[in-house]
């Protein structure tokens, strides 16, 4: 098992950075990004991209693709219990704040 991916960015290999240059002298050119598995990438959508511009080209690309895979033609719901609004204040200034609790003998 390889401990790397290749970005999945469409046009990674496109960017102007210099640590994308690769090649010999004559015959340079600018290489997708290789992307280390390690802790902080294993298991979350960083396996793939090496920045947030790859990934949102990848999106802008297959976002119709990736969302038929699990099509959502209906919104969900999460019940809650009525909102507690209560008024807050400290030496300075007061403020509303809305309590939000789910109601887990709703929950499905
Ligand atoms: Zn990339």
């Amino acid at each position: 098992m390889s401990n790397f991916n290749w970005c999945h960015g469409p046009e990674c290999h496109e960017k102007h950075t210099v640590d994308r240059v690769r090649g010999v002298k004559g015959s340079k050119v600018l290489r997708t990004r290789k992307i280390k598995l390690n802790n902080y990438n294993s298991g979350t959508q960083w396996e793939f991209f090496c920045s947030n511009h790859c990934q949102n080209d990848f999106w802008n690309k297959h976002a119709r693709d990736i969302v038929a895979i699990a099509p959502r033609t209906e919104c969900q719901e999460t019940p809650i219990k009525d909102p507690q609004r209560t008024r807050q204040s400290n030496n300075w200034h007061s403020w509303y704040n809305t309590e939000i609790i789910v109601d887990e003998s709703r929950q499905s």
